[in-house]
């Protein structure tokens, strides 16, 4: 937990905190009641406690570090934790962990419609994401405005606008994918206004023209962790043109047709079906195949890592469905499954470097 950032934003602003499990949750509500929203993502390494053993070795490691950590009092620094309904081994989370003791921190949910933009789901989600806003009410102990929550849900317009600049623009950043994603990831706990400070700073060194000389290559996945799998792809040779990690670029919402001036509830359910596909809101496979073909197309990738943490259902359900997508277009995709560990495998090194090495001869050949 990052608990000294968290500390100052209390003691500086009056700042209360929410933390908060992947992936998708309405972060302009807790941005417009002044609460910061801190990521949860396992953390990495190995558990932090032992209630790891309360669930099966065969749950993903994400959630059963989430489990290990906040049980064994960790985010003790925060004044809720949000589950958002990923999938059920966070949904069963936001009971167990209280059940377990350890962490008396209030438990809030948030149940996001699973399906495309029907009445009923609209419906349902303006009903829930209200829900969660009087929830946060009670956290941040004041009432939250309209023009507050227009105002945040500007802020993070802005926010995803500068970062899909950069992420198009990737060729012509003069940055490692290392250093690129420790910045992008910092958005997972600071204050969005600070977040885009740091964005607006990465969007000016953009140069005019591509610098980077690697191997374009394609990342669809969960989260770059273990980050090492950065350094390898970059020192194999390659670097991430496109990237369609969940906790990256799958949540940056390009389209972004709603009424600003209107109903700010109505504005949020807008956006959320106007996000990029995601198999944990959605399992429309055949949208989410034209999106990733359509990113691939247009960004000139040589190829695809597939990169799943083991044991997710989600992500791992869509997967035949990607590997059949590109070997119909004969692209060269390379699936790659990891935990939470603090280094990458050194046997997973070596299928990323056999990979770009083949990238490479290929075109060298044509
Ligand atoms: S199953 Fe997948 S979506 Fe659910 S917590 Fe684990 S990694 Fe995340």
């Amino acid at each position: 937990m990052r608990r000294a950032y968290i500390e100052r934003q209390r003691g500086e602003h009056g700042r209360k905190s929410v933390a908060v499990l992947p992936v998708h949750h309405p972060k302009e509500l807790l941005t417009a009641l002044d609460l910061l929203s801190v990521e949860l993502w396992g953390p990495p390494g190995p558990p932090r406690g032992p209630d790891v053993g309360r669930v099966q070795s065969y749950v993903c490691a994400v959630a059963r570090n989430a489990l290990a950590f906040l049980a064994a009092g960790h985010a003790d620094v925060v004044d809720a934790v949000l589950y958002p309904h990923t999938c059920d081994s966070i949904q069963g989370l936001a009971t167990l962990i209280p059940d377990f003791g350890g962490c008396a921190k209030p438990a809030l949910t948030f149940l996001h419609p699973k399906g495309p933009s029907r009445p009923s789901a609209r419906t349902y989600l303006e009903a829930e994401l209200r829900s969660l806003a009087a929830s946060l009410e009670g956290i941040a102990g004041k009432e939250l405005e309209p023009e507050r929550l227009r105002a945040a849900i500007a802020l993070h317009r802005e926010i995803d606008d500068t970062k899909a600049r950069v992420l198009a623009g990737r060729a012509r950043l003069p940055l490692a994918d290392r250093a690129l994603y420790e910045q992008l990831r910092r958005g997972e706990f600071l204050w969005p206004e600070e977040h885009l400070a740091e964005l607006r700073a990465l969007e000016a060194r953009l140069e005019s023209a591509p610098v980077q000389r690697g191997v374009p290559v394609m990342v669809t996945g969960y989260v770059p962790e273990p980050m090492g799998i950065l350094d390898a792809i970059d020192d194999a040779g390659a670097f991430v043109a496109v990237d369609d990690w969940a906790a990256i670029g799958r949540r940056v919402t390009r389209a972004q047709t709603f009424d600003r001036a209107g109903e700010p509830f109505r504005a949020l359910v807008d956006l959320y079906h106007a996000a990029p596909p995601c198999p944990t809101r959605h399992a429309d496979q055949g949208a989410r195949m034209r999106h990733l073909l359509d990113l691939f197309d247009r960004s000139g990738a040589a190829g695809v890592i597939v990169h799943e943490p083991k044991f997710c259902e989600p992500e791992l359900f869509d997967v035949p469905a990607i590997k059949k997508t590109f070997a119909d277009r004969k692209v060269p995709l390379l699936y790659l499954e990891t935990e939470l560990e603090a280094e990458l495998p050194g046997q997973t090194v070596t299928r990323i470097e056999a990979f770009v090495e083949m990238l490479q001869s290929s075109r060298r050949a044509a």
